[in-house]
Formats: structure tokens, C-alpha cells, sequence
């Protein structure tokens, strides 16, 4: 089957206006595309990059019309779009990845359920929608576990460890979600993720596989390659592998794991769209994430995703501003002469908000960007 490709000098359409689609909008301008951001009315660091941009909600008639006159092919850069939108997107437009990719993705019991229907490994979890459901999970759980909200989850978001020995009802209460996920406790010994990409050919290829390092329930360092053995980065490309081809998937999506004591890995979850823990591929790779999704999406062929060398990605959270107003010394940065430097250009650094990051390269790459991070946590807000 032949699938329609878009050469530079197409319009991508990106829904969702942060950080990954003004990063997306960059790599398409030095590649020859345009761009249309439709911001769903946020505040859109993509807005200052794009050709293009639609600042209004996602429900709006209008904006859908000007949405899908004006671009050859469409992309998320976020999933916490209603799926009705999507949809109606996808019906004007080729939308990738699609509709039900993106939609599978953004609602965690959808996410681990098909997880469980492909036999990938992941947390025991339970579906719990009142109460009653929330005592009988706990029971069978019969220890600690973290009941998430099955909608707009993120960085930790709608999430609340339990230890096994609460009152279900004044749990269910206080957590106040009309429909949740109970996990299992995983005692991991690290956290990785893996970046895959999948053209409409059913062409694959994977970045490697990074540890990732939480700080506030936030991505706080990245390094490359995860310092695993074989046997584990293969069984990361064999999963995110399946998942892709299960989902019949076009784009780059981001899969996030739990790293055993045993070197296993259970799958987290996935995100249908560049992601933060791919970064570091900017400045590391032959190709970036965002390349690569532009190339996927675009239907061409895919770049090479080798590491040119190892490399750690230092997130510069809003606890770094001295005030909400005023940045870091970036000297502090800049005197690292192999670090590069990525801000956002949002305005206002609010507690844990991601402003921007900093890509450290080579073998000392982890203890010179601790050492900075040292530096600007100190001189930031306590
Ligand atoms: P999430 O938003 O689901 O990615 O969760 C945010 C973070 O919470 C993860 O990166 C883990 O550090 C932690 N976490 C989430 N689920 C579990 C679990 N089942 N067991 C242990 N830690 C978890």
C-alpha cells in the first residue's frame, strides 16, 4: 500500500504549542518545511518559532477549519488532546501518529490495557472506578502500591502512593478522579526509557536506551547510553518494537521503563510524541528526535540514530531562577565548553515549570553536569 509523503515545502500542522513542538518547529524550518502550531489557546513557546499559529482551544470549530485547510499532514505534540479532536483532524488530514495511538496513550487504564492485551510486561495494575473497586484492588494487591488518575497524568501528576493499609473509601474520597489505575509498588533498580521511530513503510529505528534520573517526581538528568547490558537494550528495541507495530504506529514515540534488580524491564508508559528523555539527541546523534519525527510523519526515510558520543541532558526546572523573573548566570553553562544550552523562552519560571535544558557531552559528561546543577539549584529559589 502506498502512503502519501510530504517533501519540504509542506506545512506540518502540530497540535499542542510547548516545548517539543517549538523544538519540532526548529528542525522543520532548517529542513524547508512550514509550520502551523494550533496552541489550543496556552501559552505557546512555539509560537515565536512557527510560520504559523492558532491560538485557540481545541473544541473550536474555526480553528479546526483553519487547522486542516492550511496543513498538508498533522502531528501531536502532546496527548492530552480531546479525541474528538483528533479525529476530526484525522478525517481532514493525515493525522500521525493516529488518532488511537495518541488517544491510547493519554488515558493510563486505555495504556495498560493494551499493554496487557500485547503481553508486554508491566506493573500489576487494577481498574478501579468507586470506592468498593479501590478496596477489593488493595486486597488482591496485598502491599504497597500508587493509584493514578486515568486521565491527564503526567510528571507524576494525579498520583498517590499508598501503602496498602488505608481506608479505601477515604482514599477514593480525597483522590477525587472519576476513574483511576491501581499499580503495583515496583522496588526498580533504575528508571530507563526508549525513543522509537516507525515510518507509514513499517520502517524502524531506535535511539538508545537512557537512564533516567527524577527529581520532584520531575525528569531531572538523562544519560546515554543507559549503563546496561546487552540483554536489556535489546529486550528495550524488542518492546518498543511491538508496541509500534501493534499500534500500526507513524511518528516518534517516547517508552518508558522500570529496570529490575534482575535486568529486566517492565514497561511504565508510553508517550506518543518526542519526549523529554530524547533531548540529548540534538546535540548526540546524527539525527534528533525531532528530525526523526518530521521524517516518520513525512513518510521518508529515517536518519541514523547513532550516539556520537555520551552525552547527559540536565533539565533547568523554575526552582533554578533566582526569581520568577530572573534567570541563571548562563556562564555557569557556558564555561562548560562542550554543554549546549536550549530555553524555551517562557517568561515567567514558576516552581518545578520546565524552562529549558542543558546537553552535556562526553565521558565526564554525568559529573560535570551534576556539578552545574549543584550550582544552579543553589543559586535558585530554595
Ligand atoms: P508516571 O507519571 O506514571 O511516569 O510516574 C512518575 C514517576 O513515579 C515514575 O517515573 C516513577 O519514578 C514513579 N512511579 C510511577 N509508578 C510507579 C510504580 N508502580 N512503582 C514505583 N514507582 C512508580
Amino acid at each position: 500500500m502506498s502512503h502519501p509523503t510530504f517533501s519540504p515545502g509542506s506545512t506540518i500542522g502540530i497540535l499542542g504549542g510547548g516545548q517539543l513542538a517549538r523544538m519540532l518547529c526548529m528542525e522543520a524550518k532548517r529542513m524547508g518545511y512550514r509550520t502551523l502550531v494550533w496552541t489550543g489557546g496556552l501559552e505557546a513557546p512555539a509560537s515565536a518559532l512557527c510560520d504559523e499559529a492558532i491560538e485557540l482551544a481545541f473544541d473550536d470549530p474555526s480553528a479546526l477549519a483553519q487547522f486542516v485547510a492550511a496543513a498538508d499532514v498533522a502531528t501531536a505534540e502532546f496527548e492530552n488532546i480531546p479525541r474528538t479532536t483528533l479525529e476530526q483532524v484525522a478525517q481532514g488530514v493525515p493525522l500521525r501518529p493516529s488518532a488511537h495511538a495518541i488517544a491510547t496513550c493519554a488515558n493510563r487504564e486505555q495504556e495498560k490495557t493494551f499493554l496487557r492485551q500485547q503481553n508486554i510486561p508491566c506493573a500489576p495494575f487494577w481498574i478501579v472506578t468507586d470506592a468498593a473497586e479501590l478496596d477489593a484492588a488493595l486486597q488482591q494487591l496485598n502491599g504497597p502500591g500508587v493509584l493514578k488518575t486515568s486521565a491527564f497524568g503526567y510528571d507524576g501528576k494525579g498520583q498517590r502512593k499508598l501503602t496498602g493499609q488505608e481506608n479505601a473509601q477515604e482514599v477514593w474520597q480525597e483522590f477525587d478522579a472519576p476513574r483511576a489505575i491501581l499499580e503495583g509498588f515496583i522496588h526498580f533498580a533504575a528508571e530507563l526509557s526508549i525513543m522509537i521511530a516507525r515510518n507509514p513503510a513499517g520502517e524502524i529505528r531506535c535511539f538508545d536506551p537512557v537512564e533516567n534520573q527524577h527529581r520532584h517526581h520531575i525528569l531531572d538528568l538523562t544519560i546515554a547510553p543507559a549503563p546496561v547490558g546487552e540483554t536489556t537494550r535489546q529486550q528495550a528495541i524488542e518492546i518498543a518494537t511491538q508496541i509500534a507495530q501493534a499500534f500500526d504506529y507513524v511518528g516518534i514515540m517516547g517508552v518508558e521503563f522500570f529496570l529490575l534488580a534482575d535486568g529486566s524491564l517492565l514497561v511504565n508508559e508510553m508517550a506518543p510524541r518526542p519526549h523529554n528523555s530524547g533531548h540529548h539527541t540534538i546535540d548526540a546523534c546524527v539525527t534528533s528526535q525531532f528530525e526523526q519525527q518530521l521524517r516518520a510523519v513525512c513518510g521518508l526515510a529515517l536518519g541514523s540514530t547513532r550516539l556520537l558520543t555520551p552525552a547527559v541532558m540536565l533539565n533547568l526546572l523554575g526552582d533554578m531562577w533566582p526569581n520568577v523573573e530572573v534567570a541563571p548566570d548562563w556562564n555557569t553553562v557556558f564555561r562548560d565548553e562542550s554543554a549546549a544550552l536550549h530555553l524555551y523562552g517562557k517568561k515567567r519560571a514558576m516552581g518545578r515549570r520546565k524552562m529549558g535544558h542543558a546537553t552535556f557531552l562526553g565521558n565526564d559528561a554525568l559529573s560535570r553536569a551534576t556539578a552545574i546543577k549543584t550550582t544552579l539549584i543553589a543559586a535558585g529559589r530554595p
